[in-house]
């Protein structure tokens, strides 16, 4: 069923009782060419483009809970392509550019907003490492605008200038730069799997996974043993333990990140606004809730759900940015279970194990790769070459070096980036 203006017209005056499910709920088969492992906006952009670009069809998406209940629900919805790095700025380029016809391709509304993002300055050396990140980006092809601290006023009046520990110097405008709704996202991509014959298999957790001879021939899961060709973990938050299954350490930490939202107000912030020396960031949905966050809880966990200290945090530092934040309520806060990578790249890879394919790593920001995330392993699955945009985003280039892309310049610690 193609979503249109007609149809809604149309189905309002039927009493909205000829809608279809968005997608079927179908049995896991004995056998499939591919599974993947989670049904995150990773895992089903995967299989969304192994069938459309590839044209496979016989695949499953396994997810162990609903489909949208993982990450892909849960974060703040920034959508950016302000990489610095060679190895990352292009993969982030073209996701924007993917980003930028996905409702039209989806049939789907993911209401993908291209507001623009502003990253605060408060330095001069910060306004350097500013400008340099911004000429990289027009490099790279994408936008960036400079702005002086006149420029941010203009478009943020209501900031703290004046603040004493990080008075406002400027910042760095993305204009492409947004946010999307996020679950719509998951929706839409499952949408367009199924209607491409992908099986989408929710309530079916993996708990094993099946080698021969150093090849993967299955999966074993709470709904019974599955064959297949080719396995792909895409487990986000769960990466290490689904790739535990298949005897592999990974080099990711599991840590937990917080979000908020308010109460629905009255439009009154335009943009998507990064306070990165206060460790907060914020904008606002289309509902009119005050969307922001900040950093890690600092600790590993499995939780999906933050301790106080760091909600203290992030409300203080969202108080030091825009005073004006504390007369709003705040209706609800959540974590989510982050695969942080050593240097803050994501690995798109194939393993040691024939046929077993890794996508994790995307830190805590893994929604805006959804898009080329999904485009460039359907890629290195289909045709067994890594996508070219995607080509440094090795398993073991933290053994050898190469391919390393340290966007953080943090070194090798999964939580202080
Ligand atoms: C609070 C917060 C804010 C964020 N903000 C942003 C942002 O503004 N911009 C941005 O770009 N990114 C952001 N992120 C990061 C982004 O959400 C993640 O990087 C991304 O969603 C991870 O990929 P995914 O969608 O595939 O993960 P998930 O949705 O978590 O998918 C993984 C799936 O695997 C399933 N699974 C796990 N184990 C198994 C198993 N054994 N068997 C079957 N299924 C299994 C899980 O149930 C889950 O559904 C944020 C994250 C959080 C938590």
């Amino acid at each position: 069923m193609r979503y249109s203006g007609f149809r809604v017209f149309a189905q309002g005056l039927a009493g909205n009782r000829g809608w279809r499910a968005a997608w079927r709920q179908p049995d896991p088969k004995p056998e499939y060419d591919i599974l993947i492992i989670g049904g995150g906006g990773h895992g089903l952009s995967t299989a969304y483009y192994l069938a459309r670009n590839h044209g496979l069809k016989n695949i499953a998406v396994l997810e162990k809970s609903w489909l949208g209940g993982g990450n892909i629900g849960r974060n703040t919805t920034i959508v950016r392509a302000n990489y610095f790095l060679p190895g990352n700025s292009e993969f982030y380029s073209h996701s924007l550019k993917l980003w930028e016809g996905l409702e039209r391709e989806l049939n789907y509304n993911v209401m993908h907003s291209q507001r623009g993002l502003i990253n605060l300055f408060h330095s001069d050396g910060q306004r350097d490492a500013f400008a340099r990140r911004g000429n990289a980006m027009l490099a790279q092809g994408d936008d960036a605008v400079l702005l002086d601290r006149e420029g941010v006023r203009a478009r943020l009046p209501y900031l703290d200038f004046e603040q004493t520990r990080f008075p406002i110097y400027g910042g760095l405008l993305h204009p492409r730069g947004g946010s999307a709704r996020h679950d719509a996202v998951a929706w839409g991509y499952a949408r367009g799997a199924d209607r491409r014959g992908v099986d989408l298999i929710q309530n079916c957790e993996v708990t094993g996974i099946d080698i021969e001879n150093g090849r993967v021939t299955g999966v074993q899961t709470s709904r019974g043993a599955i064959r297949a060709k080719q396995v792909a973990m895409v487990a986000a938050g769960r990466s290490g333990q689904v790739a535990a299954m298949a005897g592999m350490r990974l080099p990711i930490e599991s840590h937990v990140l917080q979000a908020f939202v308010t109460e629905g107000l009255k439009p009154v912030i335009d943009h998507v606004i990064s306070f990165g020396m206060g460790h907060f960031y914020i904008s606002q949905s289309d509902k009119g809730g005050l969307v922001f966050g900040g950093d890690l809880d600092f600790y590993a966990s499995y939780a999906a759900r933050g301790n106080l200290p760091m909600v203290e945090h992030v409300m203080e530092a969202g108080m030091t940015l825009m005073p004006m934040i504390g007369r709003a309520k705040v209706l609800r806060s959540w974590g989510g279970i982050m695969d942080m990578s050593p240097d803050g790249s994501p690995i798109i890879d194939k393993t040691h194990i024939d046929g077993l394919f890794v996508n994790c790593g995307w830190n805590y920001g893994g929604f805006k790769a959804v898009p080329a995330s999904g485009w460039c392993l359907a890629h290195l699955m289909a045709t067994g070459a890594p996508h070219p945009v995607a080509a440094g985003f090795r398993l073991d280039r933290f053994r050898t070096g190469r391919g390393l892309m340290d966007e953080e310049g943090t070194g090798s610690q999964h939580n202080l980036h």
